[in-house]
Formats: C-alpha cells, sequence, structure tokens
C-alpha cells in the first residue's frame, strides 16, 4: 500500500483518524463525508494514494473502477436508485483534499448544471 505523509484520507484509510466507514474492499474504503451535502454523502477512495482521479485511471485502473462499483453498492444498500457521483479535479472545481475520492450523493432532488 502506498501513503502519503499529511494525507488526512490515508489517515482514514489507515484507522488513525477516525471516519464513519461504510464498505470496505481490498483496493477501496468508502466513508460518510464529514460536511454531507445530500441525506447520502459517501466518499469512496483508494486505498493507495493518489492526487486525484486522473492520477488514479493513469496508475491503477483497476481500482478506479471499484470505485464506481462500491459507490453503486453503497447507493443500493441505502435504497437509491438514481445517484450523482463526482470527482472534484484541481482546486478550482473546489477540490480540497488532493487524495483520490468519488463522491456519492443521494437522496434528494439535484439540478443541473451543478454550482
Ligand atoms: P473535495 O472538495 O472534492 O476535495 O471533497 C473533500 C470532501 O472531504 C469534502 O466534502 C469534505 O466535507 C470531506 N471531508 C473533509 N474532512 C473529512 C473527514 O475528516 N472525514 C470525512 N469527510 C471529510
Amino acid at each position: 500500500m502506498t501513503a502519503a505523509d499529511d494525507c488526512l484520507f490515508c489517515k482514514i484509510v489507515a484507522g488513525e483518524i477516525p471516519a464513519e466507514v461504510v464498505h470496505v474492499t481490498e483496493s477501496a474504503v468508502a466513508f460518510r463525508d464529514i460536511n454531507a451535502q445530500a441525506p447520502t454523502h459517501v466518499l469512496v477512495v483508494p486505498r493507495d494514494h493518489y492526487a486525484n482521479a486522473v492520477e488514479l485511471a493513469e496508475g491503477d485502473p483497476a481500482a478506479t473502477a471499484e470505485l464506481v462499483r462500491v459507490a453503486a453498492a453503497v447507493a443500493t444498500a441505502e435504497g437509491h436508485d438514481d445517484y450523482r457521483l463526482v470527482f472534484n479535479t484541481g482546486p478550482g472545481v473546489g477540490q480540497t483534499v488532493f487524495h483520490a475520492h468519488l463522491h456519492l450523493l443521494a437522496g434528494r432532488p439535484m439540478t443541473w448544471p451543478p454550482g
């Protein structure tokens, strides 16, 4: 497993910082967002450290697909047929944690385009 110093999500993956974990697999961990923007707001992260989704996709395509599978499993487990999956990529669009993470948002009406 590769981890980065001072990475919040690496610390959550390692169990060094508490989180409400809802699903784990060999390559991914899913936990509730601390500042939920919807009734279901879960972050799915690779266990290995990659700064964003593009670096993850280039470095480990299988782990990238696993994030989507885990998000779908969590959505189903929480009773959602419809949901939004988001990879914020870069600070200009709101990425604040530079460990790749897939947002799963569900449980309320959503508009498009997003803000
Ligand atoms: P980003 O803005 O796409 O980088 O998403 C980062 C997300 O991490 C935000 O939605 C934050 O609310 C969430 N977050 C930050 N710190 C924690 C934490 O300690 N536990 C769970 N979620 C967190």
